[in-house]
């Protein structure tokens, strides 16, 4: 069984004592690739250490997460589009968005940051992956403008309503990230994801955080990404194997690496 994590961050300082094993128990769950969206310039270094490390196993995105966005955005995103420029491994533009959750002070830098970056997106002809946490609407406002390009894209973690779902989806080249919300207890996600196809999903962990039951509350790794994969499976009454073998082939193709 072939899985992908299409959203960790593995370069994070809860992976430096024991990377290499965290890596081990991937491939022994059947994760073929992992993908790392970027936070800010700070986590550039030790993003691009970990995919030299694993290459063609961890592949990195650049981008300016929304929780870094502050007064320093527009030298953030000086380094954005630099990294762009001279790097030609990054597979996306992430991770993006916006997160009202935490703070609102920085609402308007955020929503041009992620619209800098989107257009950066379509620019270099790469996907986007999108972290909402308390904005649907302000992220849809900004994305409107791009509906009728070539724009693709993940929603990463995506925990929305039907509606929520409706409308992402009407982006016909964006998918829904799965993680492991979608195993917690209270989740509504279940029901939602009934209505939705599997070909716009795609499993994702979110490592470190996020894990899913059994593991929830510990630190989250790429081999979890299963437990997501049986949880959706059970959800969509199908079997597992082609639940992985479709979301892996949705994420590959979005990232361009399909063999
Ligand atoms: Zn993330």
């Amino acid at each position: 069984m072939r899985l992908v994590d299409s959203h960790s961050h593995l370069f994070l300082e809860e992976f430096d004592e024991d990377l290499p094993q965290v890596v081990e128990r991937a491939r022994q769950a059947g994760v073929s690739h992992i993908f790392m969206p970027n936070i800010d310039s700070t986590t550039i270094a030790p993003l691009l250490r970990v995919c030299e490390e694993y290459p063609g196993y961890c592949f990195p995105m650049i981008g300016l997460h929304p929780t870094s966005v502050n007064d320093n955005y527009e030298a953030e995103l000086s380094v954005v589009k630099q990294q762009l420029l001279s790097n030609e491994h990054y597979v996306a533009v992430g991770e993006i968005g916006m997160d009202l959750y935490w703070d609102k002070t920085y609402e308007k830098q955020q929503r041009k940051a992620l619209d800098v970056q989107l257009s950066l997106a379509l620019e270099h002809d790469l996907p986007v992956v999108i972290h909402c946490r308390e904005a649907f609407e302000e992220i849809f406002q900004v994305l409107e403008p791009y509906k009728n390009t070539h724009l693709r894209g993940i929603w990463h973690c995506f925990t929305g309503t039907k509606e929520e779902a409706r409308r992402a989806l009407a982006f016909s080249n964006f998918l829904l990230g799965i993680n492991g919300v979608v195993t917690f207890k209270k989740s509504a996600l279940p029901e939602v994801l009934r209505d939705i196809p599997l070909d716009r999903m795609v499993l994702e962990t979110d490592a470190p955080y996020l894990a899913p039951v059994p593991h929830r509350g510990q630190r989250n790794e790429t081999a979890f990404v299963k437990d997501t994969l049986l949880k959706l499976a059970d959800i969509l009454g199908e079997l597992p194997e082609y639940v992985a073998e479709t979301t892996s082939a949705n994420a590959l193709k979005m990232f361009g690496r399909e063999s």
